[in-house]
């Protein structure tokens, strides 16, 4: 509690913590003075933390969390007192006197105000350059991307002048070391540490060789949370490899460090809040399209990996998002550690993943607004996009490439910290994969709960006894069946019977007599099979082996359909789940005429 008349009391009587609290926390009005929302401090998907407009209190339920707007903001932003103090006093427009701090705290803050004060000037002055003459290439570029006006002036873009010297000019009389401090010079060091006796000032540069970081670039400001300016990114104009690197980025200063900054967080938070999730994009430049595009809710990393401080900034707005990067892309390895990040902090993820070669920006140029609305919509949940990436890079046509599937998949699931979600999504992979094995989806779902690195090949599943029947009936290394296998061969192929057995591969090798595709394991087990020479293989055998597979497929067929008609019930649609159950009724039928 702050003592009465202080600075700090001043600033508290005058702050309203639900207003404060709100900017960082969605919440609900829940009482005559109550708001609620999921709690910042903990994990949480029901709303326990609630705010007392009255008695200007927070009370978290869930994990006891409590205070005043003072120890909200110490909390949230992991500073101290005098600081949560500073910045409230800041959100309200309140002065805070010379004495409200410590005079280190003071001196600290003067330092961090005029190094903002800096990168504002800058941005001034960069957008001033753009609208002269020199910086009519500049401006010829930005068109040439489809950047109106409007957009311009919104994002605040500019031109870096090709001279070193302008932007020095415009600091004349500010601290050497505050302009070194600031991240928009660069040096050289011209009298490197000789004398070791010397003092500080000695040391020093002359002053002449300080020059603009930023020359000849398109500058694009990047700000914090609040709206302020704190960096810069410059695009290189020129073609030539000699004028430095395309992109280049503000150093980490003592107000902006590159982990812990959203680009564009400042315009999308609102939105972001009104529509429950954000857009994710890698570069700035697509942020940008997208944010123009009408699409307000969107933030870009910037080209880098997600770091934890982001994403808790993240977490603020929305545990929502539609990633839009292509995690599949050569060099993607930023895309697929942010995703894993996200995963990690329990985010609800999308991927919308659009025509290979085009970025957020170009696909808005060329396709336009609706068709990336379009996109956005059916953008499949992550795991989702994640089982069709497994399918395609193992076929589940045979229990090995199911097993593989099943082990691509594992260290995705085994990301997701809550166990019971791991178990459904195991329980949901088995399904989507067409694991009907039960051991194995036993093998999978035991695998996600203890988070191990592999279900075991140990888990493969055995052939039944009327696939070898029919294999040694079909093969032709033994050719006993004759005009009954004929009719075997017929019907197992016409209705697909072999499909998804533990078989599959060595009946569709039988059918084919095509031997050559078949795995090790494979092989070892057929040269099994055709050794054994117990039984007669008589027509009636031949028949009821047969008619096993028929069951097997109606079985299958039924648990599908149980679980499609959960998922319709989950979904309350009434129309597919009459025809599911009639379907399933049917199969119920069938099965009790095979006399199962
Ligand atoms: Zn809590």
């Amino acid at each position: 509690m702050p003592n009465p008349g202080s600075f700090a009391d001043t600033v508290k009587q005058q702050a309203d913590i639900v207003r404060i609290v709100g900017g960082y926390v969605r919440l609900k009005k829940t009482g005559a003075q109550n708001f609620s929302g999921l709690c910042p401090f903990h994990k949480e998907k029901t709303p326990s933390f609630s705010v007392h407009e009255v008695r200007q209190f927070y009370h978290c339920f869930g994990c006891g969390a409590s205070g005043d707007v003072f120890s909200f903001v110490q909390k949230i932003e992991n500073i101290t007192f005098l600081e949560a103090v500073r910045g409230v006093a800041e959100k309200l427009g309140i002065q805070a006197p010379r004495q409200a701090f410590s005079p280190e705290e003071a001196r600290e803050a003067q330092a961090r105000g005029a190094l903002l004060e800096m990168q504002e000037r800058a941005c001034v002055f960069f957008e001033q350059q753009l609208r002269r003459p020199e910086g009519a290439q500049a401006r010829e570029y930005l068109a040439s991307r489809g950047l109106s006006q409007e957009t311009i002036r919104e994002f605040r873009m500019g031109y870096a002048p090709d001279s070193g010297f302008m932007l020095r000019d415009l600091f004349r009389g500010a601290e050497e070391e505050l302009l070194r401090q600031s991240g928009l010079f660069s040096w050289k060091e011209t009298e490197p540490f000789e004398q070791p006796d010397s003092n500080e000032e000695q040391r020093k540069p002359p002053r002449s060789a300080l020059y603009a970081k930023f020359r000849g670039r398109i500058m694009f400001p990047i700000c914090h949370d609040g709206g302020k300016v704190i960096a810069f990114t410059g695009r290189r104009l020129s073609n030539e490899e000699k004028a430095g690197p395309k992109y280049l980025n503000s150093p980490e200063t003592a107000i902006y460090s590159k982990s812990r900054v959203l680009f564009n967080l400042d315009k999308a938070k609102e939105h972001i809040r009104a529509l429950g999730y954000a857009i994710l994009v890698e570069g700035q430049m697509d942020c940008i399209s997208v944010y123009t595009a009408d699409f307000k809710n969107v933030i870009a990393t910037s080209g880098t990996a997600f770091t934890e401080p982001q994403v808790r900034l993240l977490a603020r707005h929305s545990r929502n998002v539609v990633v839009n990067f292509d995690p599949d892309a050569a060099g993607a390895a930023a895309a697929e550690r942010s995703l894993a990040l996200l995963v990690e902090e329990d985010f609800q993820i999308k991927v919308l993943t659009l025509e290979p070669g085009l970025d957020p920006d170009l696909f808005i140029r060329r396709r336009g607004r609706q068709a990336y609305a379009d996109a956005l919509r059916s953008a499949p949940q992550y795991f989702g996009y994640l089982v069709e990436r497994a399918r395609a890079l193992h076929p589940p046509r045979s229990p090995e490439n199911k097993l593989r599937a099943a082990n691509f998949l594992l260290p995705h699931l085994n990301r997701v910290p809550n166990r019971i979600v791991r178990d459904e999504l195991a329980a949901d992979v088995a399904q989507k994969l067409g694991i009907d094995s039960v051991v194995l989806r036993q093998e999978l779902r035991r695998a996600a709960a203890a988070r191990s690195s592999t279900v075991k090949a140990a888990a493969q599943p055995a052939l039944t006894e009327s696939e070898k029947i029919l294999i040694r009936a079909l093969h032709p290394a033994t050719a006993e069946g004759g005009d009954v296998a004929r009719h075997l061969a017929e019907a197992i192929e016409a209705e697909s019977l072999h499909r998804g057995l533990a078989g599959e591969a060595l009946i569709q090798a039988a059918l084919t007599g095509n031997d050559a595709e078949l795995s090790e394991a494979d092989h070892a087990r057929l040269a099994a099979i055709l050794m054994r020479d117990d039984e007669p293989l008589t027509t009636e055998l031949l028949q009821s082996a047969l008619n096993a597979l028929r069951v097997i497929r109606l079985e299958r067929t039924k648990r599908e359909l149980a679980g499609r008609i959960v998922e319709a019930e989950r979904r309350q649609d009434q129309s597919s789940l009459l025809a599911l159950v009639q379907e399933k009724q049917r199969i119920d039928r069938e099965l009790h005429a095979a006399g199962q």
